[in-house]
C-alpha cells in the first residue's frame, strides 16, 4: 500500500513563502491498493497533480469524500481524469440517501463557477450510494466512522495485505454538545493502525475560540496516537496560518513527548509530496515502511 500526500492544508489554500517545505495545497491523498485500485482521499486543490500523474495510466479511480466542504472538493475541475474520454471515475457518497457531498461536488461545475459543465464532461462518473455494500466486496477491508464535523462526514480505514491506514480528517475529538464519535470509539477505531493521518488544525492558543469548529488540537491527537497504539501518526490539515518553522517546532515537540511517554510512535508532520510505501515483509510480525518524498 502506496499513500501518497498531495495536499495537507485545511480550510484555504495558503501557498507563500512561509508554506514551502510542507505546501499549501487543501486536503488530497491518494492510496494505491496492491491490487491495483487508486483510491483518492478527497478533492481538494492537491488532487491537480494528483490527476496530471494518473492521467498517463488507465487504472480505475476512486474517490471517497470526507465530506463537501469547499477544502476537500475545490480541485475536483482541475482532475485531469475527468476531462479524458470514459475514464471510469466512481464516487463513493458519504452519506446513504444524502447526497449534498456529491451535489457540491458536481455543482460547482454549472457554468457559473467554472466554465466547463460537469454533464459535459467525457469520462464515465459513477457514484455508489449503498457505499457499506461496494466496500464490503473489495480486496482490501475498509471501515467507516462519522466524524465529530459541522455537517458530518466519515473517516475511513482502509486494510489490505496485513497492513492498515486510516484517514481521519475534520475531527473533533471533544466536540462541544453530544459527539458523533465518543473519545473511546476513536481509540477503538485506530487501534494498533500502523499509519494514522488525523486532523491537527489547532493549537491550545485555538481555544476556546474554534471549540465546535470541528477540528482537534494537536495535544489531542498525540494523546489519541498513544491509547490506540498506532505505529505512525501523521498530523494533517493544517490551519492556514501555519508557517514552515512553526511546523517544524510542532514535529519536534511531538517526538520529544512520544519519546517522553515511552511511546515507539513515528511522529509526522503532513507535507505534500510525502510518501509512505507500507508492506508487511515475509516475516508475518515484522512490518516495513519505507519514506520518501517526491516532486
Ligand atoms: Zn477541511
Ligand atoms: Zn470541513
Amino acid at each position: 500500500m502506496l499513500v501518497t500526500f498531495y495536499g495537507v492544508r485545511g480550510s484555504i489554500a495558503s501557498p507563500g513563502p512561509s508554506t514551502i517545505k510542507y505546501g499549501g495545497n487543501t486536503s488530497c491523498m491518494h492510496v494505491r491498493l496492491n491490487s491495483g485500485e487508486n483510491l483518492i482521499f478527497d478533492a481538494g486543490t492537491g488532487i491537480r497533480k494528483l490527476g496530471l500523474r494518473l492521467a498517463h495510466n488507465d487504472e480505475p479511480l476512486v474517490l471517497l469524500l470526507s465530506h463537501g466542504h469547499w477544502d476537500h472538493i475545490q480541485g475536483y475541475p482541475f482532475f485531469e481524469p475527468i476531462y479524458q474520454k470514459d475514464r471510469e471515475i466512481k464516487v463513493l457518497q458519504g452519506v446513504e440517501g444524502n447526497a449534498q457531498e456529491l451535489k457540491a461536488l458536481l455543482t460547482q461545475m454549472d457554468g457559473s463557477y467554472f466554465p466547463v459543465q460537469a454533464a459535459d464532461l467525457p469520462s464515465r462518473l459513477s457514484t455508489v450510494t449503498e457505499v457499506d455494500a461496494y466496500l464490503a466486496h473489495r480486496n482490501f477491508r475498509t471501515e467507516r466512522q462519522a466524524i465529530n464535523h459541522p455537517g458530518g462526514g466519515f473517516a475511513y480505514r482502509v486494510e489490505e495485505d496485513g497492513v492498515s491506514f486510516a484517514y481521519v480528517t475534520d475531527n473533533e475529538l471533544f466536540p462541544p454538545g453530544t459527539a458523533a464519535t465518543s473519545y473511546d470509539q476513536w481509540v477503538a477505531f485506530c487501534e494498533g493502525v500502523d499509519l494514522l493521518v488525523h486532523d491537527a488544525q489547532y493549537e491550545e492558543a485555538d481555544m476556546p475560540g474554534k471549540h465546535g469548529w470541528g477540528h482537534s488540537m494537536i495535544s489531542q491527537v498525540r494523546k489519541l496516537a498513544v491509547d490506540a497504539r498506532v505505529k505512525n501518526l501523521v498530523m494533517f490539515h493544517h490551519d492556514p496560518e501555519r508557517t514552515d518553522g512553526q511546523l517544524d517546532e510542532i514535529a519536534l515537540a511531538s517526538a520529544s513527548y512520544f519519546r517522553g511517554q515511552g511511546a515507539r510512535i513515528g511522529s509526522w508532520v503532513a507535507a505534500e509530496g510525502l510518501v509512505f510505501n507500507l508492506r508487511r515483509a515475509s516475516d508475518p510480525l515484522v512490518k516495513t515502511i519505507e519514506i520518501d518524498r517526491i516532486e
